[in-house]
């Protein structure tokens, strides 16, 4: 499918990079493609970033049929602009939308419009150390009916943010409370697919453990409330007596790139890396015993996110002394490396806009 291109008559003044934050900010394009029984996928095109005009009616407003994806664009030192596996971003929105009863997007035109839009804005891309540009794509319901049943009709976007360092302040262990009352998600559910409503839904729960004085919270299995999920919109590693242990995909986590990419890279350099159910007692127990030797997040956001304190029902444990241990270190400096080209990227993970 052809990408119709108008561009904006009234580019808006870029940003000071370093004080960008996260989501606030958007550049001056947008890409749009609309979905209707009759004709598929058509009607794409990247123009002027304005407000939307929708029916009060349609859809996405009652019963959330909406999905979304995140990844990010990299300027490098030497002025190119890279995605990282952006290949796996546009794989798992077709796995959200057969979840969702949302139409199948071709890859191939999911991809070219994804670097289309970022192309337009290249100048967005932000090149202050840690900084870069966050793509957004989602796809809403757009049908003006209150009946429930899958809608006929779709919009498919791609907004784009630049967005600051992470860890402006260098990277920092997170304090994480495990909820044992509210679940994200279930076997059978949407844990798997990246849709707003499991965030609609885990909201009371962040900020309960914000209440508390904690970052994020580590999400129990919906059933017995013991296996470990996940945290927030990361998955979690934890590294016990040697072995690096990730909670197995078993249809309540969301399958991360970055999880994927750690447990790759991990395999590589010789890490014993298992995917497995692993409970809080589990944990726990390692922390008694002195065989808990790390714990982190992963995902597009932070990248690698190394957890220094867990509450579980007021019980507290301190992880590596609430310091940054050497596998996150090792993991953190290896994937940033390939994300901003300043090391060789024997993977093939990045792929050029620029
Ligand atoms: C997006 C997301 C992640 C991280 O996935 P990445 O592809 O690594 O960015 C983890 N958990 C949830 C719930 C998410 O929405």
């Amino acid at each position: 499918m052809e990408i119709k291109i108008t561009r904006t008559s009234k580019p808006l003044p870029k940003p000071d990079s370093s004080k960008l934050g996260f989501g606030k900010i958007f550049t001056d394009h947008m890409c749009i493609c609309e979905y209707s029984t009759a004709e598929g996928w058509h009607n794409a095109r990247i123009e002027p970033f304005r407000n939307l005009s929708l029916s009060p009616a349609s859809m996405v407003f009652h019963y959330g049929q909406e999905m979304f994806e995140g990844l990010k664009a990299y300027r490098t030192d030497d002025g190119r602009i890279l995605l990282f596996r952006p290949d796996k971003n546009v794989e798992r929105m077709n796995n959200t939308n057969a979840r969702l009863c949302i139409p199948y997007l071709d890859p191939d035109f999911t991809l070219n419009a994804i670097k289309a839009t970022v192309k337009i804005d290249a100048d967005w891309v932000p090149s202050e150390p840690g900084t870069s540009l966050y793509i957004r794509p989602f796809i809403i319901a757009t049908d003006p009916f209150l009946g429930v049943h899958p809608s006929h009709t779709y919009m498919f976007i791609i907004i784009l943010s630049p967005s600051g360092s992470y860890y402006a302040a260098g990277l920092n262990p997170v304090k994480i409370a495990v909820e044992s009352e509210y679940v994200r998600a279930v076997k059978g559910g949407t844990g798997f697919a990246k849709v707003g409503g499991n965030y609609a839904g885990s909201l009371i729960g962040q900020q309960k453990a914000e209440e508390q004085g904690y970052a994020q919270v580590l999400w129990l299995d919906g059933i017995q409330h013991k296996y470990i999920d996940e945290v927030g919109a990361m998955n979690v590693f934890f590294k016990i007596n040697g072995e690096v242990i990730t909670p197995s995909l078993e249809g309540s986590i969301l399958p991360g790139v970055t999880r994927r990419s750690v447990i790759e890279l991990l395999r590589d350099k010789g890490f014993t890396v298992s995917e497995r159910r692993i409970s809080i007692d589990e944990v726990y127990q390692a922390s008694e015993n002195g065989t808990l030797e790390e714990m982190f997040g992963t995902g597009t956001a932070a990248v690698i996110s190394p957890v220094g304190e867990l509450v579980w029902n007021d019980k507290h444990i301190i992880i590596n002394n609430s310091e940054i241990g050497p596998v996150s270190d090792m993991l953190y400096k290896q994937l940033t490396g390939i994300q901003w080209g300043k090391i060789e990227d024997k993977y093939g993970w990045t792929v050029k806009v620029i």
